[in-house]
């Protein structure tokens, strides 16, 4: 299949961090993202801090989601969200470990993908109030492909269920100049402006 096969998609991503400066990390996955000549990315949300689950006593997330229009399969922008998190520093195997980044796609246009590496709908998507409260801020109406109930009938429920707790971040947002960026890195940062 050449590259120009796949029709453009609309796709969410979510975007985590609970080690080193965090901020500084989400900000410059969403840099990344948009510099990356087959990713548009049309819309982020606020940025939220969230409660670590895990078996780990670590420390807390900030949490954010972001829309991006691309012309790549699921799997090439899984290898290419992979490649963004070794960059950033990150340990294979850190599942449910302090992380740098945590790059999941949560939905892929309206496929649902059941693959040995890669499930879309992400399948803790409906669980996790870190990953329904900012999504909803973007994809609110949106209709998951499997159940069909919007992000936002999803984000209710999960609301009514006593789980970690989540809270708007006030330290800053996905919108600014990324410090250190490369030349490409700023003009994508300032494109961010922009909106
Ligand atoms: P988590 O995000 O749950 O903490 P990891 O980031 O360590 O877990 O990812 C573990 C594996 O999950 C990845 O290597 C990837 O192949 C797989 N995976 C399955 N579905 C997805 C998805 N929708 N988005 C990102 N990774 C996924
Ligand atoms: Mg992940």
């Amino acid at each position: 299949m050449n590259e120009s096969a796949h029709v453009a998609e609309e796709v969410f991503l979510g975007l985590g961090s609970n080690q080193g400066d965090r901020l500084g990390e989400l900000r410059r996955a969403a840099a990344a993202l948009a510099a990356h000549a087959r990713l548009e990315l049309t819309a982020w949300s606020r940025i939220w801090e969230t409660e670590p689950v895990g078996p780990e006593v670590q420390d807390a997330f900030l949490n954010a989601c972001v829309a991006v229009r691309t012309d790549l399969s699921p799997l090439e922008l899984l290898d290419e969200l992979k490649r963004q998190e070794a960059a950033a520093g990150r340990a294979p195997g850190s599942h449910l470990k302090p992380r740098p980044i945590d790059l999941d796609i949560l939905l892929f246009g309206g496929q649902v993908i059941a693959v040995g590496r890669l499930a879309v709908p992400h399948p803790e998507l409906r669980n996790r109030a870190f990953v329904l409260e900012p999504l909803a801020e973007i994809a609110g109406t949106i209709r998951l492909p499997d159940s069909g109930e919007t992000i936002d009938e999803a984000c209710a429920k999960i609301r009514r269920k006593a789980g970690p707790w989540v809270r708007l971040y006030d330290g800053g947002d996905l919108q600014t100049q990324v410090p250190g960026a490369n030349k490409e890195e700023r003009g994508a940062a300032l494109a961010l402006y922009r909106r």
